[in-house]
């Protein structure tokens, strides 16, 4: 094993291996690559793969980084593939793609390297035509057979009462108050959230009792330290499904509570591309920060030597970008070609963080919105700031919100349909309470000194819920104060909630040893 190429070569045998995961991750997320952001990455990744050359001039180096590198980009690739057949550890199948590696090695000396570059840029190729932008699909003009059941988790949307007094804030209240009334439904302005996360909120709803423990319903379904989570039991769609409902659910990749496990259910995934960050107007470096950090954190093994990068940047999330393609045109058509009674659940990311949209629906400069986020406290101006944003995507969410409704009402489904629209939490945007270390607590997290404010309550708990009844001929509003699994126990299904009215109108925050900690929130909420 000596006779290598010269530096040229060995540059780019490593760049196939440095750089070719990081084009694939462009083509996956539909980026285009004429950006200065994208050429600073692609010329740092190159530069590794440079000094990787420099580094590797003697055969056995040579041999060794390149068989490192593959671990390094195809352990994680591999345990993804394997996970629907057999479950891989990643660092089973980082021993594995060694082994292997090692074996094609031996087997093949220098004939190794051109087959593996092939094999890598052929993979480039693959991953760009299989994302080459697509037309929207034209509206369907097939109606379906209505009666259908629609069920939106609109994440993080505070309830009509609990949005604070900023001018941003009331015109979203009366946006959202306005959509709800003309197409008759009951609003529930009081209503609150059990839970301040989704990860605990959502499995509760929809499985319509309290939990036990934190995360008692969801399981972690990613390798590593990809917030990746499943829920494996859904009482709502089985109960839809044993009333002869079809069931279709439209969920972001990284929380699935339509689960493979649930056999007669059509799940339907949206994710996030980063390709529509392109709509924001900003300064390049942003965008490099948020490419860079995002890639990073999609693998986790390749993510431990920062992607080949010699810096790291944090994981950030799109939000209600992620949902570009699907709300609310494409739901609407979805639901108007559905030919079966169904059952239409949908989580979608808005009006959750980052707050980037104004009210028209155009795009804030990426500076206002990429380091917004809910696992801090802030002081009283950011507080204000981001809630002023938060607001105006809100309205926008409204104004989204009526667009779907306005469509199906056109065709004559909505008359006939059920529509439940709810949060899972507040908009969880904290003020500081002047304690030390509480700038970084997750809005989950029990962090009282003393009693709580009502407005903190609310901003964690206060929560949209509004249902129209199928045939329903005027709007109403129902003015108790109650929690969600209290609300859609009675108004959807007729009945008490599991826990008891008394439990199921408390909240539960996380205590520090580590089991739910009730909240009379009705003390506080008068
Ligand atoms: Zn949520």
């Amino acid at each position: 094993m000596t006779r290598i190429p010269g530096w040229k070569g060995r540059a780019f045998f490593f760049s196939c291996l440095v750089v070719a995961p990081f084009l694939k991750f462009l083509a996956r997320n539909q980026t285009g690559v004429l950006h200065p952001e994208i050429a600073a990455a692609i010329l740092w990744l190159v530069l590794v793969c440079v000094v990787l050359s420099a580094l590797a001039r003697k055969g056995w180096v040579f041999y060794g980084l390149t068989g490192l590198c593959i671990v390094f980009v195809a352990s994680y690739p591999l345990a993804s593939l394997a996970q629907p057949v057999v479950p891989l550890s990643l660092w089973l199948s980082a021993v594995l793609v060694a082994l292997g590696t090692g074996m094609a090695m031996w087997g093949m000396r220098e004939r190794f390297f051109p087959v593996m570059a092939v094999f890598a840029l052929s993979g480039v190729v693959i991953e760009a035509a299989a994302h080459l932008p697509k037309n929207a699909a034209a509206e369907s003009v097939t109606a379906g057979s209505g009666g259908h059941v629609l069920w939106l988790v609109l994440d993080e949307q505070i309830g009509l009462a609990g949005f604070p007094d900023y001018p941003e804030c009331s015109s979203a209240r009366a946006a959202l108050q306005a959509v709800l009334d003309r197409y008759n439904f009951t609003s529930f302005p009081y209503a609150f959230s059990n839970y301040s996360d989704t990860i605990d909120s959502v499995p509760s709803v929809i499985n319509s009792r309290l939990l036990r423990y934190p995360q008692e319903l969801i399981v972690k379904a990613g390798t590593g330290n990809l917030r990746h989570y499943r829920v494996p039991a859904n009482r709502l769609f089985s109960e839809f499904a044993s009333r002869g409902y079809h069931v279709v659910g439209y969920q972001h990749g990284s929380l699935r509570e339509c689960d493979a496990a649930f056999a007669s259910a059509d799940c339907r995934q949206y994710e996030d591309h980063l390709g529509w960050l392109y709509r924001a107007p900003g300064g390049w470096t942003e965008r490099f920060r948020w490419l860079v950090g995002t890639y990073q954190a999609g693998d986790p093994l390749l993510g431990r030597i920062k992607g080949f990068f010699p810096f790291r940047f944090g994981l950030k999330i799109t939000g209600p970008l992620a949902l570009s393609g699907l709300w609310p045109n494409q739901l609407a058509s979805d639901i108007l070609a559905e030919p079966r009674r169904s059952l239409v659940f949908a989580h979608l990311l808005t009006p959750h963080s980052p707050y980037l949209f104004r009210r028209d629906g155009s795009i804030r400069p990426l500076e206002e919105w990429s380091g917004d986020r809910a696992d801090e406290r802030v002081d009283p101006q950011r507080y204000e700031a981001r809630y002023r944003r938060y607001c105006e995507q809100s309205e926008y969410t409204a104004s989204q919100l009526g667009s779907l409704l306005e469509k199906l009402d056109r065709r004559g489904m909505l008359q006939g349909m059920t529509v439940v629209v709810h949060g899972d939490h507040g908009s969880r945007i904290r003020r500081s309470l002047g304690l030390p270390g509480d700038s970084q607590v997750m809005p989950d997290v029990f962090d009282y000194a003393g009693p709580p404010t009502l407005r903190d309550l609310e901003d964690r708990f206060s929560t949209l819920l509004a249902v129209k009844q199928p045939g329903a001929q005027a709007p109403a509003c129902n003015l108790e104060k109650h929690g969600l699994l209290t609300f859609l126990s009675r108004a959807v299904f007729g009945r008490e909630p599991a826990d008891g009215v008394d439990a199921a109108d408390r909240v539960y925050l996380v205590n520090h040893s580590a089991q739910l900690q009730p909240i009379d929130i009705l003390k506080y909420w008068r």
